[in-house]
């Protein structure tokens, strides 16, 4: 750093009067004491001992930051330093030099380095901006009033906007110079700003000079009699909104503007088509006249009324845009009817019945809760379960669609007679009702009325057809106070009227759980029984009509229970075929009758009872082909009882395999003949070898005529087909008589015999030449 006294005593020579001699302080606050003649020009005012914080026009940051750096780095510093003023900008090269005295007082010497040179701010600025800037006098007629304006000063950027130079433009009247004004009302929107001394602003669209833009966005802003205008070039963004403005025209979906208070501003092709107002009505109306309802669906649709009245789902996609320089929101909207509807459907679905449309056993059980719940607050609610007697005999009979029109029918029934109750299919020919009621008594007259409502024959493709029905009836709070519970019970009820008759109501009783407990315990031991060989076959003779002796014997099983004594096989081949125990079972039946018909005197006939479910167990025929072979037995002596129910269901299968039984030479036997509903016609679907005519009618014999004709008839028909007939359940000498007259080739009964353990019969048989006949 060279010492003060070097510099200022070594003479600065031309440059001192370009320089200033400016002390440091302590306290930074730097004081010119000095300064050359020119440097006293540059500053305008006299230097010395003037404070550099205290100059103006921007000069004490410029000079303090020079003089802050030459003394931090100790090295010379150059600079640009920029006075404002009277709207011109003075721009000088600095140097600052930092010097030492001899007592180690510290200078900056500052020196203008170069010259000055001067910019005008306004031309700066209004060359800096891309809009165009203009600023015009007032034109004014004798009266004062403006007739046209004077531009007076324009940037660039206003010249390439306006397609001419700057030159060919300024001192030119705006009504000559600016073509976009020439042919519109903007002169006059000007000469208001003017006058009102007020901003403005417009857009004008005139076909310009060739290469300038074409709309041009104007504002205007009074000062005094000056109008200062900006002049922006609004192509790009013109060009966005026409095509904004296409895509809303030819857009597919319904879309419209509306403005804050819901009036349609604008409405696409799309929408008039949609909604089938012209544009104009559209035009005229608000949102409100076509909105109908609750304002939006929990997914934020709503529902709009179009002309025709008809009510659409819509998803409507909102936002908020300008629209003509007011706030509006443009809306684009999708139809979502049919969805709405197919969505609507499948709830339905889901909760419905498909053949009846009553609520399905899912919707069935939230009313039950929703019931059950509301109940606290006193009354009893309801719950009947009933299904219908004899339903599949129906199904089976007259096929599926006889079934489902039935089914149908009698959701009709069950829906009037409960008005006031809701009904549910359960599944199947299982049907609930749930009702209120005010005392027990009342859900069990109900359940009467539905049972005699049910008893009324349907009339199903021209066929009458009777069902009935049974009922169990479970009641809240009193037997349960849960759905499941309830439904429980009410079950346990419907099972227990099926076990007492058909036809019947019953309501829940504890001791029906017992039952029901029994039961289970009952297939346990029918399991147990028949894994420990704990079954027997009896025997019982059928015998010739005319001279009663013994040709066959029916083989019928036992089960001698060790607490409950004999149970009826009426009563346990049910279960066996509910615990899918009756294959097996069969099975058994079938090999121990072969076995013990193949080790008699006599080669008397051995019948054997199938139950349905068997011919749907694998290879049956082949089964019995087994046991034949296995017992040795001739297979003319095995004859195989079938009930219509095999023809019935599944029949052709059914029928296929009856005729794989006859090939392997067994006789088919078709048993409790008559109490179908069209026990004839089976006749026809098979060549069965014989007719079990139905206890039944042995029984009404004697007390009703009809049953004799009957009987006779199916005889005669018999011998026609060439069957033998066998009558079930003679009890009496005068039945066993009447038979023999009306042609029943056998009989079978306990006049005849009642069915025998193995070793009796066997006896009975030998005992060839006196029939044994109980008195
Ligand atoms: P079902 O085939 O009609 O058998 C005849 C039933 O009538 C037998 O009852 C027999 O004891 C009874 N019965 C015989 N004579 C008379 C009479 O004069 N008066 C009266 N009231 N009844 C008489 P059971 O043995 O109790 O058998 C009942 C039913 O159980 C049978 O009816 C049959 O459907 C079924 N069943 C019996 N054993 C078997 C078997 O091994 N397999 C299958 N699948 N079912 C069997
Ligand atoms: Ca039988
Ligand atoms: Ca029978």
């Amino acid at each position: 750093m060279p010492a003060y006294e070097d510099v200022v005593l070594g003479g600065l020579g031309r440059m001192a009067s370009r320089c200033a001699l400016v002390s440091a302080g302590p306290a930074q606050d730097a004081t010119i004491f000095w300064g050359g003649e020119a440097f006293e020009a540059w500053l305008g005012v006299d230097p010395r001992g003037r404070a550099i914080a205290g100059l103006g026009e921007g000069l004490a940051q410029s000079l303090s930051e020079i003089i802050r750096d030459a003394l931090a780095t100790a090295e010379p510093v150059r600079s640009r330093c920029n006075r404002v003023s009277g709207g011109v900008v003075a721009t000088t090269e600095i140097l600052g030099l930092p010097l030492r005295g001899r007592t180690g007082e510290r200078f900056v010497l500052v020196c203008l380095a170069g010259e000055t040179t001067r910019t005008n701010l306004l031309k700066a600025l209004f060359a800096a901006t891309g809009h165009g800037m203009v600023a015009a006098s007032a034109v004014r007629d004798p009266d004062g009033r403006p007739v046209d304006l004077q531009i007076i000063a324009l940037n660039e950027a206003a010249a390439a906007m306006l397609g001419r130079p700057a030159e060919a433009l300024i001192w030119q009247r705006v009504s000559v110079a600016l073509p976009h004004l020439r042919h519109s009302a903007a002169l006059a929107l000007l000469f208001d700003a003017l006058d009102g001394q007020q901003r403005v602003a417009f857009e004008v669209n005139d076909r310009a000079v060739a290469g300038a833009p074409r709309h041009l966005r104007i504002e205007g802003a009074p000062l005094g009699d000056l109008l200062g205008l900006i002049l922006t070039d609004i192509d790009d963004s013109k060009a966005r909104e026409s095509s904004a403005r296409l895509l809303f025209e030819t857009n597919p979906l319904p879309m419209w503007v509306t403005g804050e208070d819901g009036r349609f501003l604008a409405v696409n092709d799309a929408a008039v088509a949609h909604y089938g107002f012209a544009r104009d009505a559209f035009l005229s109306m608000d949102l409100s006249e076509i909105a109908v309802g609750t304002p939006a669906g929990f997914d934020g649709s709503s529902r709009h009324r179009r002309r025709d009245g008809s009510l659409i789902d819509v998803t409507a996609f909102t936002r908020a845009i300008p629209f003509e320089g007011r706030s509006a929101r443009l809306t684009a909207l999708v139809d979502v009817t049919s969805q709405r509807r197919a969505e609507a459907r499948i709830v339905h679905m889901a909760h419905h019945d498909a053949l009846t449309d009553l609520p399905n056993r899912v919707l069935f059980r939230e009313r039950l809760m929703a019931a059950i719940a509301h109940q606290a607050a006193g009354g009893i609610v309801a719950l009947l379960c009933l299904d219908l007697d004899r339903f599949k005999l129906v199904n089976d009979t007259l096929g599926h669609p006889a079934g489902d029109a039935l089914l149908r029918q009698a959701a009709a029934r069950l829906t009037a007679c409960v008005p006031d109750g809701i009904v549910s299919r359960l599944g199947g020919d299982e049907f609930a009702i749930l009702v209120g009621v005010p005392e027990r008594e009342a859900a069990s007259a109900i359940g009467e009325r539905v049972i005699a409502a049910l008893t009324r024959p349907f009339t199903i493709g021209g066929h009458e057809v009777c069902v009935g029905a049974s009922v169990g009836i479970a009641l809240a709070p009193g037997d349960a106070g849960d759905p499941d519970m309830l439904l429980r019970k009410a079950d346990m009820a419907l099972y227990a009227a099926k076990a007492a008759g058909r036809r019947t109501a019953r309501a829940f009783e504890p001791a029906m759980e017992a039952e029901i407990q029994a039961r289970r315990a009952l297939e346990r031991d029918l399991r147990a029984a028949f894994a420990a060989s704990g079954l027997q076959v009896h025997y019982q003779p059928q015998r010739e009509s005319r001279d009663l002796g013994i040709v066959g014997c029916e083989a019928l099983l036992r089960w001698n229970h060790p607490e409950r004594g004999f149970i009826s096989p009426a009563e346990f081949v049910p279960i066996a075929e509910d615990i899918g125990l009756i294959g097996p079972l069969g099975e058994w039946v079938l090999r121990t009758a072969c076995r013990e018909a193949a080790g008699w005197a006599r080669p008397v006939r051995v019948a054997v009872n199938l139950s349905p479910l068997q011919f749907r167990t694998a290879d049956l025929a082949g089964q019995v082909r087994a046991v034949l072979a296995e017992s040795g037995l001739d297979p003319r002596r095995l004859e195989l009882e079938i009930t219509e129910s095999v023809l019935l269901s599944d029949s052709a299968a059914n029928i296929a395999l009856l005729h794989d039984l006859r090939a392997l030479g067994v006789r088919i036997a078709i048993d409790d003949f008559g109490i179908g509903y069209s026990s004839l016609s089976y006749l026809r679907t098979f060549p069965f070898d014989k007719i079990k005519i139905d206890r039944s009618f042995t029984a009404a014999l004697g007390s009703d005529p009809h049953s004799a004709a009957i009987v006779r008839a199916v005889a005669d028909l018999a011998v026609n087909l060439g069957m033998d007939t066998v009558a079930e359940g003679v009890e009496t000498q005068e039945q066993s008589v009447l038979l023999r007259l009306c042609g029943c080739t056998e009989l079978q009964g306990f006049l005849l015999g009642r069915p025998v353990p193995a070793e009796e019969f066997r006896r009975l048989v030998a005992m060839t030449d006196i029939p044994p006949i109980a008195a």
